[in-house]
């Protein structure tokens, strides 16, 4: 079959209904049959747009005109949603944000997966949805002379001033802001991707809620950091809570916001904070679930399908710094952790220790590669938690999965899509999908994470 032309072409505006969502969160509709995507839309709404892209078999168009609005369309809270970037769903009301995510589940195990009855709960959001973020990234560079600190305007790198950010925790807008307001007084250059000359090139602030603990990156192009004495002082005396402030040394020409080497200016290599009551240290690189009362949600939900009696052996997969695993160690006989990055290991290791809990072991290694090898030594788990990245997990290590054969396997996920695939693959292998939690861990943004609980069949 020869592909039809595209109906549209760039430039051109159109009239269409939006009839859905994409996983990014822009609005989808057809115009002649052909899909087109248009951001900061909701379903059900009539509009007109101007076609930007044109791809093989969809478009994209930016809306110029409402012609029909959805009864779930609010007033974006923030006043820079439409140039950010950072939220998505700002546009539409809270309980309908939830109702989307909802669907897109329902989407993804129908479409994907090919499986129909699947129980999906309506997802856990927050009472409060906003200031939730415990950390804070922000690019610092010049505008009309001045420092500025924020965000880059769409399609550009232009830094956009913002001082308060919806969906940040007020003391990390307010931290960025004393950096600001200190590296203008001192003089100290932000960084101009252009040239790539100057010093500051990103601030990042991490916040433990529970403990209060602040911590400082100060991400800087080389190793020079003048005046650096006088900064520490100030933010010392400015920023509440502040136990750690450490230069990051990031001299290459790279979109990546962390270079390798840390250096402490002052206080703690790490922070702390507690999840339930167990205790993390969080240092520069390390990865951290960013909404942490609803992080305590999620994994109380992951604990409820785990069903733990306390003889259980666990098994943690993708686990991070180890927060699932000593999140559950309490209920466990003896937990297992792996995972890819080394010094999230040594953190998992760490954790334990300071939590004086001794019946965890973790390893560094692919997920895909290590499972399998327990497989083989003969570990058999009761109960397997996974918790993998955007792309799933390999076949490799569903096969270990399968090969181990635990009652229960706990599937957290931060992509439907990926989800269900996984899900159908076992569904083939005697283990059926018997409920999703979704949990807004990400109120304004499309993200979309879950909680399913897969049960062994007995024959
Ligand atoms: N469960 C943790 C971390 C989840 S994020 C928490 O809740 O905090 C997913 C993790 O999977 C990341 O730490 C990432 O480094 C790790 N990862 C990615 N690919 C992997 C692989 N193939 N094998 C093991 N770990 C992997």
């Amino acid at each position: 079959m020869t592909p039809k032309k595209p109906p549209v072409r760039p430039g051109e505006t159109i009239t269409l209904e939006i009839h859905g969502n994409s996983h990014t969160g822009d609005g989808v509709g057809r115009f002649e049959g052909f899909t087109v995507f248009v951001p900061q839309t909701v379903s059900g709404e009539r509009v007109r747009a101007r076609i930007t892209k044109v791809k093989k078999s969809y478009a994209h168009a930016r809306l110029t005109e409402r012609l029909k609005e959805s009864p779930d369309r609010v007033e974006p809270p923030c006043p820079v949603f439409e140039r950010c970037g950072g939220c998505q769903l700002q546009h539409v009301a809270y309980p309908a944000q939830l109702k989307m995510k909802r669907q897109q589940v329902a989407d993804s195990f129908q479409r994907i997966g090919g499986m129909t009855g699947v129980t999906i709960h309506p997802v856990i959001g927050m009472e409060e949805p906003r200031n939730y973020r415990n950390k804070a990234q922000v690019p610092f560079g010049w505008r009309k002379g001045r420092v500025a600190a924020g965000f880059y305007a769409a399609g550009s790198h232009e830094i956009v001033d913002i001082e308060d950010c919806l969906i940040q925790q007020s003391e990390n807008d307010q931290a960025v802001q004393t950096v600001k307001k200190m590296v203008e007084q001192l003089k100290i250059p932000p960084y101009d991707e252009k040239s790539h000359k100057g010093i500051l090139r990103h601030v990042m602030v991490r916040t433990g809620v529970n403990t209060g603990e602040v911590m400082v990156v100060l991400v800087t192009n080389g190793s020079r950091l003048p005046n650096r004495g006088k900064l520490v002082k100030a933010l010392r005396e400015e920023i509440p809570g502040l136990a750690s402030v450490i230069q990051n040394i990031h001299p290459r020409r790279t979109n990546v916001v962390l270079g390798r080497e840390n250096r402490l200016l002052w206080g703690q290599p790490a922070i702390h904070d507690l999840i339930g009551d167990v205790r993390f240290a969080i240092s520069p690189h390390s990865f951290f679930q960013v909404n942490p009362s609803q992080t305590e949600v999620l994994y109380q939900q992951v604990k409820k399908y785990a069903a733990l009696s306390g003889e259980e052996t666990v098994i943690d997969a993708y686990c991070g710094i180890g927060t699932i695993a000593l999140y559950l160690a309490g209920d466990a006989a003896e937990v297992y952790g792996v995972e890819s990055v080394a010094q999230a290991v040594e953190d998992a290791r760490h954790n334990a220790e300071l939590n004086g809990i001794r019946h965890t072991v973790f390893e560094s290694g692919a997920a895909e590669e290590v499972m399998p090898r327990w497989a083989e030594e003969g570990i058999r788990p009761d109960v397997i938690v996974v918790d993998p990245p955007r792309k799933g997990c390999a076949l490799e290590l569903l096969d270990a999965v399968v090969e181990m054969g635990p009652d229960r396997l706990v599937y957290v996920s931060c992509n439907p899509a990926t989800l269900a695939r996984d899900a159908a693959y076992l569904s083939e292998r005697n283990y059926r999908t018997e409920e999703v939690q979704p949990v807004d861990m990400f109120p304004h943004t499309s993200h979309v994470e879950t909680i399913t609980l897969l049960q062994r069949q007995t024959l």
